[in-house]
Order: C-alpha cells, then structure tokens, then sequence
C-alpha cells in the first residue's frame, strides 16, 4: 500500500480517528488501518491514502518523436497558468525535484518523456472540485496541461469481439453470469461474434445483485481476467482479453478465413482442375464454386449439385442449416446432409467434390459413383493442401474486449467550470482523450462518448465503487492557452516537474506502451 498519497478530501470524524473518505457518493467511514468498500481508499493513521500508486509512463526519445527539453526548476515555468514556486518547492519536495528532472536528464539533453496518467490518482467528489492532478508540461515548445482523474463511470459498457464463426447465442440473447443477466448478444461481425456487456441499465435498472455482478464482471474483463458467461438457449464462453476464447470447454483456434462465398472467391484458382466442384460451408453463406462468378471465370462445368437453403446470387445461398457449433457455424455434423439434390442431367460418375469449413478445420473429400451418390474418398494430396492453405489464411481466434464509457457528464467540472466549452473542443480534437495513456475513439455526435481496447491500458488501471459504478483512469491533454480559454482550473495547475518530485518514489513507473501515440494536443 502506498501511504504517502494523502487525499485533499477526507475528513476525520469522531474521536476513533475514523477518516470519512468522500471520494465518491458512498462517502465510507473508514476505521485506522482498514479500507474503504472499493478498497481503493484506506485510513492510514488517520489520513485517507489512495491504496494504489500513481502510475507515470515514460518513454525514451528514440521510441517516440522528437526530444522535449524539461524545465530546470518550477520557477521557470512559463506557461501562465502554473502556479508560482511555493515555500514548499524547496522544502522536502524540493529535494525530490533535483533528484527527479536528473533522472529524465543528461547533460539538460532529456532522454524520456514522462506522462502523468490516471491510474492511481484518486478521484474528486463532487465533481466541480479540481481533479486531482492538473499537471503542465511542455511538448515540442507547446505549453501543455494533462488533466488527471479517476473517472466514475454508472455509463460504461464493454463491446466484446469473439473470433469464431460458431453460433454462440440467438441475437438479443441474454448474456448472464452467475444466472444475472450482464448484457446480450448483438450483432455478428466478419468472422466474429460480438457481446454487448455491462451498461447502465443492468448496472443500476435491475436487482442490486445484478448491479454488483455486472460491475464486478466487467471489472475483471476490463482487468484482463478471464470471466466464463452464458448465452441463454447458446453457449457457455470463457472470455479474456487477448485470449482465445473458450466455447462449451474447447479453445477456439481459428478465426475464418471469410464466408464461404470469399473462399470460393479466394481460392477457385487453386481448386480449379483439381477438383470439379466445391461447397465451403457457412451459417452466413455458403459458397458453390461452379456456379459461382469465380467457377463461371474459370469456365468450370456445372456440377448439377444443389445445396440446401435460399439462393441469394449465382453460388451463394444463405439458411443452409440452423446456425450451431457444427461446420462454419451451422448444426451440420454431416455435411453431406447439405446437398439437396444431383442432377444426373449434369452430374457424372467420378466428380471430384470438396467439402470444407470456413476454416479448414472440417473437411471432406468424396467422388460420385456410378449411381451419382457421393461416396468419401481419400482426400489427394494437392486438394489437401488447399485446404491446409484456408487454415494457414485464418487468423488465431482471440478475445477482444473494449471499454466504452460516457465522459459528457459531471466530471467535466473537475477539468473546466464550463463543461460544455470541454465537451467542444474534444470533439473538434483539441483535446487529446485518453484512457491510462490509452488512445480512445471518440464517437460521433454529442457528449465524451469513447472506447478503447483494454490490452493498451495499463494493468490495474481499472476499479470499482459499490454505487455500483465502474472506475477508469481518464485523461485530457490540452495546450495551455487552450484551456485556459476553456475556463479550466489553471490555478491549480502544477508543472510536471513538482509531480515526478512528489512521486518519484511513490509512484509506479511504466514504459510507455509502443504503439499507442503520444498524448500530445
Ligand atoms: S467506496 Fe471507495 S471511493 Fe467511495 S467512499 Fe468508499 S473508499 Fe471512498
């Protein structure tokens, strides 16, 4: 526990040196040496700390742009909106200051950039008190303010990627845990089955349990924990973030290829001659290659064999099966049960056909005999490098979990005293959101509304209260004068320098993620 984080909020109260921790609405009453319900807050002999440390990112020139001079000491700032050097810069501080500024410089030549996110840094409540670090900086000669805080989040949600093409769950099935619903199943993507979770509907409209597992849900998959879910009248899932995802008990391998009807457009070139005909089976669409535009380019000969299910265009037909975890996503076990019929006009004995998954994984070759009944064969070795070739093109099925949150609402007074002039300039982009130093997409239309993939946070960046709310780190990187013109709480600015003073031995350092961009504004 780092016990020199001492909150500017709590209040003592009572002779038993309990401490009234009132960083958010549950305002707990914390006795010495316990912690509060999220434990995120503790009594430390009689102070409220944050349990967690400041988290600082640092990165080398060489890992990002172009070199930034620091300043030498907080009196040189000149930005306007830092405050001037108090008595205690050069007290206790001070001596951290010298210390800090030297391990980011050689020779006044700096060799990292530091940035201050934040994990760690508590939160103000209620929301017109400044956050709680307002931290000036300087970026390519550009007066710089990063506002910190550890936003509460009652709208948050997860969007959940599932690379698979098996059936997981009718769309708008219940998704539960613990038999608690937590979201459902949306709409399906390329490749991918997609869970919407969490939200402000299940985390406060429901039951208190439902609220409690919910949150406590996406907190561990916003942790990168693995979380095992239920799809009503579907399939039981173990998600993690970056991991394959776990379906009825088997790990998912292989994200497809595409629909059948891409791989009979990708690869017709190499069945062609080798085989004369081909269906890849798809819940979505499954693809016949002769009658395909890619069979008729190749000037292949109709096979005569029909597929169940509705012919969308030449070759391609959607409602084959019932979707499942069978073959491409569909219930089929058998795949020969998907053809409809053979039409000896165009049929002939000894017609080569393939039948493979989206993936590759199922696969069946067979011959027509005499009678035109498909009849299993060995499967020659050129047609079984193709399908080795669908399973060499499939991506590793994995898990992707993005966090998308509500920043338009009332934590905006803690960055400016006029919300709506913040909520303006991030969406015309002068601001730089970001979540642990996260990049987020920022979505159309009104409000803070963002989304960021949970593997580019930090770990423990993520917390929770028992409101029941989610809390995230969240951060707005601004030039100076910009948010000085926002009406921002410039006087409670500090320079990076009197923060990395203060922290250096508190805080928890971290490289800065590669990948992820600089949050210069
Ligand atoms: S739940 Fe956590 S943040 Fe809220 S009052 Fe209690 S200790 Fe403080």
């Amino acid at each position: 526990m780092s016990t020199d984080r001492t909150s500017l909020f709590g209040a003592r109260e009572g002779n038993e040196g309990i401490v009234r921790c009132d960083a958010c609405p549950v305002l707990c009453r914390i006795r010495p040496g316990r912690a509060g319900a999220c434990s995120r807050y503790a009594n430390h002999d009689g102070a409220l700390v944050r349990t967690d440390p400041l988290v600082l990112m640092t990165r080398t020139v060489e890992q990002g742009g172009a070199t930034v001079p620091f300043l030498d000491a907080a009196e040189d700032w000149h930005g306007g909106i830092a405050p001037a050097a108090r008595p205690a810069d050069t007290a206790p501080g001070a001596q951290k200051a010298d210390i800090a500024p030297a391990a980011h410089a050689s020779g006044g030549v700096p060799k990292e950039q530091t940035f201050v996110t934040a994990i760690g840094a508590g939160t103000t409540y209620p929301d017109y008190k400044p956050a709680p670090f307002i931290v000036a900086s300087t970026h390519e000669g550009v007066d710089t303010v990063t506002v910190v805080t550890e936003g509460i989040f009652s709208y948050c949600g997860l969007k959940v990627k599932i690379d698979t093409d098996r059936h997981l769950g009718p769309e708008c099935a219940p998704v539960r845990v613990q038999g608690e619903q937590i979201g459902h199943v949306t709409t399906a993507e390329y490749g991918s089955q997609m869970l919407s979770l969490g939200g402000v509907r299940h985390l406060t409209g429901g039951s208190k349990r439902e609220g409690n597992i919910t949150c406590a849900a996406m907190l561990a998959l916003c942790r990168k924990e693995a979380v095992e879910v239920e799809i009503e009248g579907g399939a039981r899932l173990v998600l993690q973030a970056g991991r394959a995802p776990v379906v009825n008990g088997v790990e998912e391998r292989r994200m497809r290829v595409g629909c059948g009807s891409a791989a009979i457009g990708i690869f017709a070139g190499q069945w062609h001659r080798h085989l004369d005909e081909v269906i890849v089976v798809d819940d979505h669409i499954t693809g016949v290659l002769t009658e395909h535009q890619a069979g008729k380019c190749l000037e292949m000969r109709p096979s005569g064999i029909r597929v169940r299910g509705r012919r969308s265009t030449p070759g391609r037909y959607f409602q084959v099966a019932h979707p499942g975890t069978g073959w491409g996503g569909t219930d089929i076990t058998d795949p020969l049960s998907i053809i409809e019929s053979i039409d000896p006009k165009a049929a002939w004995p000894g017609l080569r056909l393939l039948l493979t998954s989206t993936t590759g994984e199922d696969a069946l070759y067979v011959e027509l005999d005499e009678a035109l009944r498909p009849v299993p064969a060995p499967m020659p070795p050129v047609v079984a490098g193709t399908v080795e070739r669908i399973g060499e093109n499939c991506e590793p099925a994995l898990t992707s979990i993005l966090f998308m949150a509500g920043a338009g609402g009332s934590l905006r007074a803690g960055v400016t005293q006029n919300p709506v002039l913040l909520t303006r300039e991030v969406q015309r982009q002068g601001v730089r959101v970001t979540i642990g130093g996260a990049p987020c997409y920022l979505w159309p239309g009104g409000g803070i509304t963002i989304m960021t993939d949970v593997l580019r946070v930090p770990d423990d960046a993520f917390g929770y209260v028992p409101t029941p709310a989610l809390v995230a780190p969240i951060e707005f990187t601004l030039r100076a004068d910009l948010y000085a013109a926002l009406g921002g709480h410039v006087e409670q600015a500090v320079p990076l320098e009197r923060v990395l003073a203060d922290y250096a031995e508190a805080a928890r350092l971290e490289p800065w993620r590669p990948g992820n961009p600089w949050p210069a504004p």
